[in-house]
């Protein structure tokens, strides 16, 4: 809920209504936070001498009012403010609003910080009423253009004023069913072949279904219906789909949304008349060029609801060249002036060209990174404003899956192309296919990869969007809902796939011409980057980068794609501070965050090495055994498997360091549990199943992950460390025998008394000795610490004394700091985070405020004994955006992630760098 934390004194002497008309605006692009997006884009607009149809915004401040003051408005606002703000749009434009001769008609749309397409509520044509629609049918001189608007108005105004449109996307809404019937009766297809006449019929059956399902008249009196609009609008803010979408997209409720109200301009006047969406360079791909769409004799719903297939903006250059010379003047001044991609609305009326609005163009993320690094080769930003501008997740796209192309074309060649539509979201996807957000949700939930069809999206799919792999409409643009949103989300998607013919009573699809029949769960698979649709399973594979990188049989030369990524990371690379290292237990997942730029191994979690083969019946005869004798014959098993290993991943990463920690297995998540499992390890351990379940039975822990797990376990039984210490150092030994430098890092888990590590510690350096003396060779080691119980973080100064390094353990530290369970948690985080108790999940993004701190304290306190203390990080955390930021401020050396996520976390370091 938006809450101004407003002081009541001040609020009679606030600012609430900023207007913009023609050369001159009140706000500007900076003040989004106050105007919105929209509303301080149409003031920049209008500085900057664009063609602007004049109007006013309320402020952000207005909605946090609203919500504050049980939906009431701040005093005088529509007694007095609105009305001269009107008077200005009204002078400027010689029309009065309400007047039945000559007509001010508005717009009035929401517009918050950040763009939330289709979320929020629109209504055009505001001012219609009886009087006013006579009086624009004789000013236009076109009654059939004057009653349009009005079915349009009051339908709209019922749908979201009044709340009939249903929110159940099952039923039909009643106006769409008034239409269906008038067109029905009259044995017509389309809305154009309506008449005055008709148009006229339908505004009194509109406004009489308004009756009877509110009991409420339709308002005639434009300052009700005004009222009613920007009431509706700021009541939408928290609509189910705009909740949905702020919590996807890390959005707060608090933040409110401005409401614009400014004069229209008809594109439906004519065929002199149109509108358009456009970007100034393509959203899916980067490439520079003009990319848009548009509608001769339609309003701007029209394009963007993909209920008509546009035209492509080269048309225009055809259809109206002076027009289209203007929008292309348009673009540069924008492009230059922005130094960004920009997306543009615009009307033509009459031959006149205005602009509706501008924003930053969304992107995916490929197009976000040739973007910005072809704008800093065009001179228009610098280095660090591309690191600025790429968000690190967007890279997850690049690195993303695409087609194996010859399984694509065996497919292919062997008839299963179904048809091609709009590349809308690149990438590849396969998946089985549902046909509404539910059953997707419901798939996806049963662990099943989905592939989201619908003949056109609308912010109700936004769910089933989201759990889908990939999403395929039948109508629309580039710039449709489907479009724009599954970019956003990095979704693979086709679009306005026309040949489709989508049943969604009878659960299937068919192709116009071809003999198919697609039903609900089958396979297909769907190309976003060529808008391939193809019938069954395809292999998807590697992206160019990973091909590059890995498989490395791509020359860097054909890889258009990792040039510019390689870019970004060299640059990434010069401003960063933090080092990254990533989480891996294998040497090939070393080698993969190595080629991805990890600069050495954070945590190699030992436990995860006895996962693989037969190793798994040696680990459990050693947690399984009844005293010290049997555990040595289990640990002389496992000695030469650890050795072994450690060796690889020494090896794997050069001279790069290695964190290994010591054993740290939650017993529970290593024990035998199906009869059949008991009777196969006894077998091969030589015990009974009867005596291994009596074992189990007094190993059982109540609640294991604070049970005998980390330093406790070597506390009980210090030959485990002995073995693993001894495998650590004889790899070391054989490492640097081989020439090569290596210096491992010895990590003991769970610590909360230093005297815990005391101990540990001793018998390290005993073991080491031992071994290096055995050896005769001159291996060097340090020995730290994982701070991830709170007692240990907030006693740091104590536990500095004993240790070499710090290596925060996020994963437990969050789930002591907030007593929460990190695998019970799923159960009410969510709800969680809809009540905005937490905005991200704790576990994937660090709690800043409460865990944060406990990493501030222990930060703090370590390098007060040790100033030089080596400090990281290596829950998951370290691969989150936002979590890396706030280990750059607080002085961490390094940030540790699991392999995928390395060249995220080098973008993120270096942003932090220069916030
Ligand atoms: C942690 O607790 O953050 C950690 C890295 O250790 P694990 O996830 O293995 O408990
Ligand atoms: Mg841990």
């Amino acid at each position: 809920m938006p809450n101004s934390h407003a002081n009541e004194e001040s609020a009679a002497a606030k600012k609430y209504i900023y207007s913009f008309a023609g050369g001159a605006a009140e706000g500007d692009a900076s003040m989004k936070n106050l105007l919105g997006g929209k509303g301080a884009n149409l003031a920049e607009m209008a500085n900057i001498g664009l063609p602007v149809p004049p109007g006013f915004t309320l402020s952000t401040e207005v909605c946090a009012y609203y919500y504050d003051h049980q939906k009431t408005y701040p005093a005088n606002l529509f007694e007095t403010e609105i009305p001269a703000a009107l008077k200005k749009v009204e002078d400027y434009l010689g029309k009065k609003f309400g007047d039945p001769e000559n007509p001010l008609l508005v717009s009035v749309r929401s517009g918050a910080r950040a763009s939330m397409p289709g979320m929020m509520d629109t209504i055009l044509n505001l001012g219609l009423n009886d009087k006013t629609v006579e009086g624009l049918a004789r000013k236009s001189g076109n009654p059939r253009f004057a009653w349009d608007c009005y079915r349009r108005f009051v339908s709209m105004y019922g749908d979201v004023v009044l709340d009939l449109k249903p929110a159940d996307k099952k039923q039909i809404d009643p106006f769409e069913e008034i239409l269906e019937q008038k067109k029905q009766e009259l044995g017509i297809h389309l809305d154009t072949e309506l008449g005055v006449d008709d148009l006229k019929d339908l505004v009194g059956k509109y406004k009489k279904a308004i009756l009877e399902k509110t009991g409420k008249t339709f308002p005639e009196n434009p300052e009700e219906q005004l009222r009613g609009a920007i009431s509706a609008v700021f009541n939408s803010w928290n609509n189910e789909r705009a909740i949905v979408y702020r919590k996807l997209n890390h959005i707060p409720g608090w933040w409110g949304t401005a409401c614009n109200v400014q004069a229209m301009v008809f594109g439906n006047m004519g065929e002199d008349c149109g509108t358009g969406v456009a970007f100034t360079r393509d959203a899916a791909t980067g490439d520079n060029i003009f990319y848009g769409e548009f509608l001769m004799n339609a309003q701007g719903e029209d394009v963007v609801a993909g209920t008509r297939t546009p035209l492509k903006i080269e048309q225009l250059a055809q259809e109206k060249p002076a027009i289209y010379n203007q929008l292309e003047e348009i673009r540069s001044i924008l492009e230059k002036h922005y130094r960004d991609m920009m997306d543009i609305e615009f009307t033509i009326e009459n031959d006149k060209l205005f602009m509706l609005q501008c924003r930053v163009g969304k992107r995916t993320g490929l197009a976000a990174i040739k973007i910005a690094v072809d704008m800093y080769n065009e001179g228009l930003i610098d280095e660090k404003e591309v690191l600025r501008r790429i968000e690190p997740e967007q890279l997850n796209q690049l690195l993303r899956p695409v087609f194996d192309l010859k399984e694509k074309k065996a497919a292919i060649d062997s008839g299963r192309l179904l048809a091609t539509g709009l590349n809308a979201g690149p990438g590849a996807a396969t998946g089985r296919v549902y046909f509404n957000a539910d059953d997707a949700m419901e798939a996806n939930a049963r662990g099943e990869k989905v592939i989201l069809v619908r003949i056109e999206t609308s912010p109700e799919d936004i769910k089933g969007m989201n759990a889908a792999e990939g999403i395929l409409t039948e109508r629309g643009g580039m710039t449709s809902h489907a479009a724009l949103v599954a970019r956003q989300m990095g979704k693979v998607c086709v679009a306005g796939c026309g040949t489709l013919r989508i049943d969604y009573k009878a659960g299937e699809m068919r192709v116009a011409g071809k003999d198919i029949v697609i039903k609900e769960g089958e396979y297909i698979s769907i190309d976003g980057t060529t808008g391939e649709v193809i019938a069954g399973e395809v292999k998807t594979k590697n992206s160019e980068i990973l091909e590059v990188l890995i498989d490395k049989t791509l020359d860097p030369a054909d890889a258009p794609t990792f040039r510019i990524y390689n870019q970004l990371m060299q640059w990434a690379d010069k401003y960063r501070k933090l080092n990254i290292r990533t989480n891996a237990d294998q040497p090939d997942q070393a080698e993969i965050a190595i080629t991805f730029g990890a600069e050495g191994i954070g945590l190699c979690r030992t436990e995860h090495m006895f996962f693989g083969g037969d190793r798994i019946d040696a680990m459990r005869e050693m947690i399984l055994a009844d005293d010290i004798a049997g555990r040595k014959v289990a640990l002389d098993k496992l000695l030469p498997y650890q050795r072994d290993d450690f060796y690889g991943l020494f090896k794997a990463m050069g001279s790069r360091p290695v964190t290994v920690r010591l054993l740290d297995p939650p017993l529970h998540e290593f024990l035998p549990h199906t009869d059949a499992e008991i009777d196969d390890l006894a077998g091969k351990i030589g015990k009974t199943s009867a005596e291994i379940k009596a074992r189990i039975e007094s190993l059982h822990e109540f609640n294991p992950m604070l049970g005998l797990r980390g330093c406790r376990l070597g506390i009980l039984h210090p030959e485990i460390i002995v073995m693993q210490v001894r495998a650590i150092i004889e790899a070391a030994c054989r490492i640097k025998q081989e020439g090569q430098e290596i210096v491992p890092e010895i990590m003991v888990p769970l610590v909360s008394t230093v005297k815990e590590l005391e101990i540990t510690s001793e018998v390290i350096h005993k073991t080491a000795r031992s071994v290096i003396s055995e050896q005769g060779v001159g291996v060097k080691y340090l020995v730290g610490t994982m701070i991830e119980v709170p007692r240990a973080a907030i006693t740091s100064d104590q536990i500095a004394q004993a240790a070499d390094f710090f290596s925060y353990g996020t994963n437990d530290l969050t789930q002591m700091g907030l007593g929460m369970s990190r695998d019970d948690s799923g159960q009410f985080l969510p709800i969680y985070q809809q009540q905005e108790i937490f905005a991200r999940n704790p576990f994937e993004s660090i709690d800043i405020d409460g865990v944060g701190r406990l990493v501030s304290i222990s930060a703090k306190e370590g390098r007060s004994v040790k100033p030089d203390l080596k400090l990281g990080i290596c829950g998951e955390h370290g691969g989150d955006p936002a979590t890396v930021e706030f280990c750059h401020k607080t002085g961490l050396n390094y940030v540790s992630c699991s392999p995928f996520r390395v060249p995220i976390a080098r973008l993120a370091a270096a942003r932090a760098a220069l916030l």
